[in-house]
């Protein structure tokens, strides 16, 4: 059990996914060897639907680590031009960089160097689609530059929202992670109730949230 459900399920359903892309699976394999925590399978599968149906041309993300969702999302559609995504450890966004230089042919990916929130009050141009994948304990913090970031019509997808299934059951909760699994549930109970926005929290891989502007 990951907490969050069972793994008959998350087993089953992960035999219904397959990923043939020799880089992506590259990256799935050094992700794993180096325990860097990329998005799971079940979620980069959610991602590309998600891109699919919505057609964003610009995307930002928060989290780049080695640049394994940037990637995955920049080959799920065509109608993608360009992804900003922030990373704040060196060592990651340099192996993000060589992976780009990789698997980024378009060259439609671009890391910046920073601390998400501070990168966040700069930027001023929107987007169509922002993935929340960094700073578990802050997204609260995050999440209105997310929002004045957004297009109308744009979609807001966050990441480790469940948290090993902490976030909704405290008999999980390890007391090291209270602070962010505080700050986590704030978050969900925010986005969920503001009359303003929708929001669907989903049991996939670590919790998965997504939000639209009520229209
Ligand atoms: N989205 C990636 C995984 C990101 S893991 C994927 O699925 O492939 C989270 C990353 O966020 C880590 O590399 C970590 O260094 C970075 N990070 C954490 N807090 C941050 C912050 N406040 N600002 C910028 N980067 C941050
Ligand atoms: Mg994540």
């Amino acid at each position: 059990m990951n907490g969050i459900s069972f793994d008959y399920i998350t087993e089953y359903l992960n035999t219904l996914i397959e990923e043939d892309d020799e880089g992506i699976l590259e990256m799935e394999q050094y992700a794993n060897e180096n325990n860097v925590p990329i998005v799971q399978k079940e979620v980069a599968n959610l991602l590309k639907l998600m891109i699919t149906i919505q057609k964003p041309m610009r995307i930002l993300e928060l989290g780049t680590a080695i640049g394994y969702s940037s990637i995955l999302m920049s080959r799920s559609s065509k109608f993608v031009k360009e992804i900003v995504t922030i990373e704040r450890n060196e060592n990651m966004a340099e192996i993000a960089r060589n992976n780009m230089s990789k698997f980024d042919e378009n060259k439609i990916i671009s890391i910046i160097e920073g601390d998400c929130l501070k990168v966040l009050e700069k930027l001023e141009d929107k987007y169509d689609m922002i993935f929340i994948d960094a700073g578990k304990g802050h997204y609260n913090e995050f999440f209105p530059h997310c929002l004045r970031l957004l297009k109308d019509s744009g979609v807001i997808i966050s990441d480790n929202v469940l948290f090993r299934g902490m976030v909704a059951n405290n008999d999980l909760l390890i007391r090291r992670k209270i602070t962010i699994v505080k700050r986590m549930r704030t978050y969900l109970m925010n986005i969920s109730k503001d009359k303003n926005l929708i929001t669907t929290v989903l049991p996939v891989g670590d919790g998965v949230a997504i939000t639209a502007r009520r229209n």
